[in-house]
């Protein structure tokens, strides 16, 4: 059992949103990062907090040498709420859901006759591009780690 990766959240301009002005905004500034256990080490920083990645778990510290466990997995091992989002980024998930409510203002401010729900209907689905072009990466990503996973013979970490 390898000791985890000390995960730290980065906000700072946080005290900044007390403040009045347009520097305020500068609270959405926000960072992961991850370090190494035993020396402190930053290996990596992500925007991204939710993001899956997908690797066996075990990460020599470049600084150290030491192993550690970086808290990613391969996706055999991932549950399946994990497994939902490689494929499902928030990103565009957000930009679909974006989509959505266009379409459905869209009821509200045209007048209303049967060719509103085909708008609605083509506009989701335009919303849907991101997801769409996504799934090809998320697919590869998977066959990959499902070989690296199988390669070193299942359970790992
Ligand atoms: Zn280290």
């Amino acid at each position: 059992m390898l000791p985890h990766a000390i995960r730290e959240d980065d906000n700072p301009f946080a005290l900044l949103g007390l403040t009045p002005g347009l520097q305020r905004l500068l609270i959405f500034i926000r960072w992961t990062s991850y370090k190494c256990p035993h020396c402190g080490h930053v290996f990596r920083r992500n925007f991204w907090p939710s993001a899956i990645r997908l690797e066996s778990g075990q990460r020599k510290c470049k600084e150290c040498g030491m192993l550690f466990d970086d808290g990613s997995r391969e996706w055999p091992e991932l549950p399946f709420g994990r497994r939902l989002r490689l494929f499902l980024p928030p990103l565009a998930i957000g930009i679909w859901g974006g989509f959505l409510v266009a379409a459905v203002i869209s009821l509200y401010v045209s007048p209303r006759d049967e060719h509103s729900w085909g708008v609605v209907f083509l506009v989701s689905a335009v919303g849907l591009i991101p997801v769409l072009a996504w799934s090809p990466v998320a697919l590869m990503r998977v066959i990959y780690s499902i070989h690296r996973y199988n390669a070193r013979g299942g359970a790992g970490v």
